[in-house]
C-alpha cells in the first residue's frame, strides 16, 4: 500500500527526520493564507500523487511569491499529471503540499528496500541525488552504495563509512548518520516494503532534509499498523484492483490487449508466457483463487471484461479445489447479464472438468474451447487478430 508523500514526512518527522514545514491544500482559497503562515520568502508548491516524476511533469513548483504560489496551486491543483510513473493517462491532482523552501547546498538519494538476494533489508546511498535512481543504476552503478542492515536498523560504523563514501560536509556528517540510521528504524518499524528519499539534501543553514519522501507497506503486515489503513487513498488505486480486493480476488492491470482469468499465481505466470510467446500480451490478470462460488467468478468475469482494453478473453483453469463446474456456472452467469461482444477462449482441466466443459457447450454461447495452454493461447491470439481485420 501507497501512501503520499505528506503522510509519509509526517511519518518521518515522528522518527525525528527532519522534513520541512508544510501544509496540506485542497482548496485554491487557501493558498494565499498558508503562503504567508510558512517561514521564508520562498516556498514550493507540490502535486499529491502516487508516482514520481512530479517535478519534471510539471506537478513541483519553486514559487519566490504569493503570486507565484497561487499561480502554481491554480495550475497543478486538478490537473491531469503524467509522469513515467502514471502511464499516458496520468494521474488527476487532487491536492497539493506546500511546503518551505530549502537552501540546497547537495542532492542525495537515499532508499531502503528489501533485497531479495541477500535476504535482507537494504539501505542505498548515492551522491546522485534527484536523478532517477533506475538510470542511475543502469549508467553509473558504482555511484550507488548499499549496506545490509538488521532488526536493530543501520549500524554506526558502516553509517559512518557510507557518509565518508558521500563525501558529506565535514559539519553534517553525524546529522547525515542519525537520518541514515532513522530512516532504516523507520522501515523496520512501520513495516515498509520500500522508502525512498529522493532527494535527501544538505543545506547551506547546515541542514539534512528529506525533500521528498516515497513510501510503501507490505500488505501482509497491515494488520499490525491499523493506523496506516487511514492513509489510504482510493482514488489513487485501481478501480478495478480495488473492486477485485472487496471480493476476496486478487487482479493486476497490465497493457495488453488480453483479459486473463485464471487460478493461482503461477498459472497466471504460465498464461503470460505462454501469450507473448504467441505475439500478444496481456491487459490483465484476475486470479480466482481456490475458495470463489458461482457468484465471486461471474464478478470476476465481469471485472476481466470491463476493462475497455481488453480485446479478448481467456480463460484458464486448473481445478483442484476450484472446481470447473463453478467455474462454468460464473462464466455463463456472467455473459447472461453482461454482453460479451469480445471473443472468448476457455480452457478448462482438472476436477469436474467433464461437468464444466458440458454445461459450457449447453449453454450455447460463443466460445472457443481448448484443452491444453498452447492451444488456448494460440486460439485466442489468433481470434483477436481475426477480428481486428
Ligand atoms: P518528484 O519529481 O516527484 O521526485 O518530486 P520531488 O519532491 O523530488 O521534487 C522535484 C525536484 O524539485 C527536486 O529534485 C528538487 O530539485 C526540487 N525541489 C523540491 N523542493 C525544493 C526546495 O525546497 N528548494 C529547491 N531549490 N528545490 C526544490
Ligand atoms: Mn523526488
Amino acid at each position: 500500500m501507497k501512501i503520499h508523500e505528506f503522510q509519509a514526512k509526517q511519518l518521518l518527522a515522528k522518527f525525528n527526520i527532519t522534513v520541512p514545514h508544510g501544509v496540506e491544500v485542497t482548496d485554491l482559497a487557501d493558498v494565499r493564507r498558508i503562503y504567508d503562515e510558512l517561514e521564508g520568502d520562498i516556498v514550493v508548491v507540490k502535486a499529491q500523487i502516487h508516482a514520481g516524476g512530479r517535478g519534471k511533469g510539471g506537478g513541483v513548483k519553486v514559487c519566490k511569491s504569493a503570486d507565484e504560489a497561487v499561480e502554481a496551486a491554480e495550475a497543478i491543483l486538478g490537473m491531469q499529471l503524467i509522469t513515467h510513473q502514471t502511464g499516458p493517462a496520468g494521474q488527476k491532482v487532487r491536492r497539493l503540499w506546500i511546503e518551505e523552501g530549502s537552501n540546497i547546498e547537495r542532492e542525495f538519494y537515499a532508499g531502503v528496500t528489501v533485497d531479495r538476494k541477500k535476504r535482507s533489508p537494504v539501505l542505498m546511498v548515492s551522491t546522485e541525488g534527484g536523478m532517477d535512481i533506475e538510470e542511475v543504476a543502469a549508467n553509473n552503478p558504482e555511484k550507488i552504495h548499499r549496506a545490509k542492515f538488521d532488526k536493530d536498523g543501520l549500524d554506526g560504523v558502516t553509517a559512518n563509512q557510507l557518509v565518508l563514501d558521500m563525501k558529506v560536509h565535514p559539519e553534517l556528517q553525524s546529522d547525515f548518520v542519525d537520518i541514515m540510521q532513522r530512516l532504516t528504524k523507520a522501515f523496520l518499524a512501520l513495516d515498509c516494503d520500500m522508502l525512498e528519499i529522493n532527494p535527501l539534501v544538505t543545506t547551506h543553514d547546515l541542514d539534512v532534509i528529506a525533500l521528498d519522501a516515497k513510501m510503501s507497506f507490505d500488505s501482509n503486515a497491515m494488520f499490525r499498523h491499523p493506523e496506516l489503513e487511514e492513509l489510504r487513498d482510493i482514488h489513487e488505486e485501481d478501480p478495478r484492483e480495488l473492486e477485485a480486493s472487496g471480493h476476496g480476488l486478487s487482479y493486476i492491470s497490465l497493457d495488453g490487449s488480453i483479459g486473463c482469468m485464471v487460478n493461482g499465481a503461477g498459472l497466471a505466470m504460465a498464461t503470460m508466457d505462454v501469450i507473448k510467446l504467441h505475439g500478444a500480451e496481456p491487459a490483465n490478470f484476475l486470479d480466482v483463487g481456490g475458495g470463489a462460488t458461482k457468484e465471486t467468478v461471474a464478478k470476476a468475469f465481469a471485472l476481466v471484461l470491463s476493462d475497455p482494453s481488453v480485446k479478448g478473453v481467456l480463460v484458464n483453469i486448473f481445478g483442484g479445489i476450484m472446481k470447473c463446474d463453478v467455474i462454468a456456472a460464473g462464466v455463463i452467469a456472467a455473459v447472461g447479464e453482461i454482453e460479451l461482444n469480445v471473443p472468448l477462449v476457455v480452457r478448462l482441466e482438472g476436477t469436474n472438468v467433464e461437468i464444466g466443459k458440458k454445461m459450457l457447450e449447453e449453454s450455447g454461447l460463443p466460445i472457443i474451447t481448448a484443452s491444453d495452454l498452447d492451444e488456448a493461447a494460440m486460439k485466442i491470439t489468433t481470434a483477436i487478430k481475426t477480428e481486428a481485420v
